[in-house]
């Protein structure tokens, strides 16, 4: 068991914005015992021109923020030169949507990986069948390291011509997922909605498929927020799911 509770909340920011935003968001976040805080400091961005992220120094300030409220480090790694340098201050290595199928680079995480077992949470490309996916975390598996939990965070499909949605939920494939593999498997409500309306009701849709955990994107400021700023909810609004879970 990769997670000691279920449902597992992994909650925080898009990015790490600043030492400040990141600290406070995760104080805000402990008020709810959430122990795994998430924040992206290499931001994998679809336009050069949006904030691209802190780098290292966000990574160093939200380790910073974590070790004070006694919370774990989730966060992606976006590429193989910066493996080394991020790899200490992250306690679960998230590799993005759009690095699914990146072989190198989740071939030479799983390397890294073997020696420690750290885990790594695989994000489904949003455009990969189930088999691709499952395949792509098997290179992981093979290269030494099973501690590969998958995070479903929307697909993209013909809704998007006209739905209100950035991706469509894949809750169906939470069941799949569950019933046909032994993986942990948490469900994205943000990214896979990009939208906070939905967020609360995907997350329970979610948890009564049968999901792990979720990953949520978290904001004390969610309108001016630097990066998915349409989807974050604040930290407060994590009441509701979490009244859910214990109903
Ligand atoms: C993220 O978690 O902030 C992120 C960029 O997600 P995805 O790779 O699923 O788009
Ligand atoms: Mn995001």
């Amino acid at each position: 068991m990769i997670f000691e509770e279920k449902p597992v909340i992994i909650a925080g920011p898009c990015a790490v914005e600043s030492r400040e935003q990141i600290m406070r968001i995760a104080g805000q976040l402990s008020e709810h015992k959430i122990k795994y805080l998430r924040g992206g400091a290499f931001k994998p961005r679809t336009s050069p021109d949006s904030f691209q992220g802190l780098g290292l120094e966000g990574l160093r300030y939200m380790r910073e923020a974590a070790d004070n409220f006694e919370m774990k480090v989730v966060s992606e790694i976006l590429d193989s030169a910066s493996i080394d340098a991020a790899y200490d201050f992250i306690d679960i290595i998230q590799i993005g949507s759009r690095n699914m199928a990146s072989y190198g680079l989740i071939k030479e995480i799983g390397k890294k990986t073997a020696r420690d077992g750290k885990p790594v949470m695989l994000k489904r490309g949003f455009n990969a069948t189930i088999t691709e996916y499952l395949l792509a975390a098997e290179y992981i598996i093979r290269a030494g390291n099973e501690n590969v939990i998958l995070c479903l965070r929307g697909i993209r499909t013909f809704e998007q011509i006209d739905s209100m949605l950035r991706f469509t939920p894949d809750l169906s494939a939470i069941i799949e997922l569950k019933r046909n593999t032994k993986f942990t498997v948490i469900f994205d409500p943000s990214h896979s909605t990009g939208n906070r309306e939905y967020v609360p009701d995907i997350a329970k849709a979610a948890l009564f498929m049968g999901a792990d955990g979720l990953l949520i994107e978290t904001h004390d400021k969610p309108e001016e927020a630097l990066s998915d700023e349409d989807q974050a909810i604040h930290p407060g609004a994590l009441k509701e799911i979490i009244d859910f879970i214990k109903k």
